[in-house]
């Protein structure tokens, strides 16, 4: 392609604090429309907004995991808008003392950086009803806290954008901030996207793609755009600066208004509410207490624990799953053994029965699994099965072990007994193996399990078979 592809990602992310940015209304998703307001959240007249401090908490959170400079004095500013999702006729957003500021995120050893993060309140729902021709209005969603992620225009591809998001998504849910279910809306990226001639210094006339609201959309509307604007700008026309909105069903864009109509939101200093004042101790306080992001606890199992990179990515992609993995860590030696066991069979029995957020078992009866296969007292086989059945009951898997005659059986004599048998009847493959053909010894260890029965230990019918061989 001729063109350089620029583009600037505006996050909105919910706080999941308890209760909404300026009220004690539940912050919760759903519920039966207009059941989660009060004469704040609505805007009745005379009522006033009282600052959640647990908003302001996690806004600092989430800066300090994006790399940002807190601000030890931020203030709220009044965004005149007037649509019917905001009764106010306002919206309470930062414009001029934004809570973070100058952060980055590395995606591929590139920064991304971060312009700014501001805090501001969400506003309700409206459910447009095309049939009857009305439209309904649902105000539980507003003043539920908001934080807005602003990037600088760093990103040049489709792909590049998801990577970034994900990143944020990832640090958000492991800061335990912001839950970002998209698919709830709870997180939704608006995308700024120019072109401009390849190795230009100015940037182009962007288009701004609104509420995209999953990471495929989002690559998908970035791609779409890219030929849209491509094929303005090689016909010699202008790209117009807009806004625009994706449709999930045929992968398009549409304009919903140009930068003429754009709103003029007279922006100024909102009267009720004192600014904010947070000091260096506070800030410290709060850096202490978050938990290691993903990046730092990868770095942890491929370093120091040896783990293959993927498995390692896998126990990453949920925090409960990184947590109770760092629960066993403690315990363990056999790192890879446990993380394979975790990524193989207890992925699969996830898929299968799905996660409620913890596991009946322990992260020590978990270890005391992995190290029932170690010492040879099950077999892999066993070892699965026990998995399936502790997921079930929470039982100790030495119990279930006994309950279910899963426990190898190291009966020397009948082993002995069965290799003699196995090389008697099989002269044929033995005498090959005499000469050197290596591979019938899988053929003969087979002959003698099927003697001895599954429960019975491969390392010992390994071993005997082996000094029968020779002798
Ligand atoms: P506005 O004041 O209209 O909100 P901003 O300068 O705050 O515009 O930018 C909003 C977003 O658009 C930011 O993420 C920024 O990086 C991005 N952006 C700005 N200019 C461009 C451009 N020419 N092409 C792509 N993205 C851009
Ligand atoms: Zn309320
Ligand atoms: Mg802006």
């Amino acid at each position: 392609m001729k063109y350089d592809v620029v583009i600037g990602l505006e996050i909105h992310a919910e706080l999941s604090t308890q209760s909404k940015i300026f009220c004690e209304c539940a912050q919760q998703f759903g519920g039966e429309p207009n059941t989660r307001c009060c004469p704040k959240c609505v805007a009745l007249p005379g009522a006033l907004p009282v600052l959640n401090q647990a908003a302001i908490k996690y806004a600092v959170i989430a800066g300090l995991c994006l790399n940002c400079h807190i601000n030890e004095y931020s203030a709220f500013d009044r965004k005149n808008y007037f649509y019917p999702d905001l009764p106010k006729a306002y919206q309470i957003s930062q414009f001029y003392f934004p809570i973070c500021e100058n952060g980055f995120v590395e995606i591929n050893g590139k920064k991304i950086r971060i312009n700014r993060i501001h805090l501001e309140e969400d506003a309700g729902k409206l459910i447009h009803d095309d049939i009857q021709g009305i439209s309904l209005a649902d105000y539980n969603r507003s003043s539920v806290p908001l934080i807005e992620i602003v990037t600088e225009p760093d990103i040049t591809s489709g792909e590049e954008a998801r990577a970034f998001t994900e990143e944020v998504v990832a640090r958000l849910r492991y800061a335990g901030v912001c839950d970002a279910k998209m698919e709830e809306g709870s997180l939704r990226c608006d995308v700024n996207i120019s072109l401009k001639p390849k190795g230009a210094k100015e940037f182009g006339t962007r288009a701004e793609i609104k509420n995209l609201n999953s990471f495929k959309s989002i690559v998908r509307a970035v791609d779409y755009e890219i030929k849209r604007q491509s094929d303005i700008l090689d016909r010699g026309a202008k790209v117009k600066q807009e806004t625009r909105r994706f449709n999930d069903s045929n992968g398009k864009t549409v304009s919903m208004r140009s930068k003429e109509e754009a709103d003029d939101y007279r922006y100024f200093p909102d009267p009720d509410i004192p600014a904010v004042l947070i000091d260096k101790t506070k800030i410290l306080e709060i850096k202490e207490s978050i938990p290691a992001m993903p990046a730092e606890r990868k770095k942890i199992y491929v370093e120091d624990y040896g783990i293959p990179e993927a498995d390692a990515d896998l126990i990453l992609t949920q925090k409960e799953y990184s947590d109770f993995f760092n629960e066993t860590a403690k315990y363990l030696d056999n790192y890879r053994g446990a993380a394979s066991l975790f990524v193989v069979e207890l992925f699969r029995i996830i898929n299968d029965k799905g996660y409620e957020g913890e596991f009946k078992f322990s992260p020590e009866q978990f270890v005391k699994l992995v190290k029932m296969l170690d010492e040879d007292k099950i077999t892999k086989a066993a070892q699965k099965k026990i998995l399936w059945l502790m997921f079930d009951s929470g039982k100790d898997p030495e119990i279930i072990a006994k309950e279910n005659n899963l426990l190898t059986v190291r009966d020397v004599e009948g082993v002995q007994e069965a290799v003699r048998a196995a090389i008697e009847t099989n002269s044929k493959a033995v005498s090959q193996y005499r000469e050197g053909v290596e591979k019938v010894f899988g053929f003969l260890m087979g002959q003698v399990m099927r003697q001895v029965g599954k429960s019975a230990s491969p390392d010992l019918v390994r071993e005997e078979l082996l000094k029968a061989l020779k002798g």
